[in-house]
């Protein structure tokens, strides 16, 4: 199904924002004017929305998160930086296992099943790309989502 990736983007963004509980400022770019994806509308929607959910859970107020969308090679990549509590080394290959959630810091108060990251894993997988992270504690974590343009 053709995506118009901007629009997937905006709507997300805007949803988040009406029902975030924190202050949170969105910067958004894309570009190279991507206008369409071949994928499952739903499923990359939902991908989105939990690595964008999380960049506001895991973050403290006021929550700064940059979403860049561009061209690279024959991929679209979507990166999603936040300004957040970080992820720990130790935990950084196992946060897309299910179930799987830092037992550390503030994510105690934070709900969640642990299953947002190891579903999205799947879904981007299945679409023939890739899904990674780097991460600072206590700085801030990038989630980078990569999908091939050519798959549809
Ligand atoms: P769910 O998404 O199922 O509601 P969840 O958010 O706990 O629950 P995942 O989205 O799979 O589950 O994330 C797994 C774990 O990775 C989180 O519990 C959290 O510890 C860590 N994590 C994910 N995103 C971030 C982030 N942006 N900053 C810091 N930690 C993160
Ligand atoms: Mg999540």
């Amino acid at each position: 199904e053709p995506i118009n990736v901007d629009e997937l983007v905006n709507s997300i963004i805007a949803s988040e924002q009406l029902k975030a509980d924190k202050k949170v400022n969105f910067t958004y770019s894309n570009i190279d004017k991507i206008i369409t994806i071949y994928a499952d509308k739903l499923h990359l929607g939902n991908v989105l929305n939990n690595i964008i959910d999380n960049a506001i859970k895991y973050s403290n107020e006021p929550v700064e998160i940059l979403i860049a969308c561009f061209k690279q090679n024959k991929n679209l990549i979507f990166s999603v930086k936040d300004n957040g509590i970080g992820i720990p080394a130790d935990h950084i290959n196992q946060i897309f296992d299910k179930f799987h959630r830092v037992p550390t810091g503030n994510v105690h108060n934070v709900k969640g099943t642990g299953l947002g990251l190891s579903y999205s894993k799947y879904i981007i997988e299945a679409h023939g790309g890739t899904i990674g992270v780097k991460s600072e504690i206590n700085t801030g974590s990038e989630f980078i989502v990569s999908i091939p343009l050519s798959n549809g």
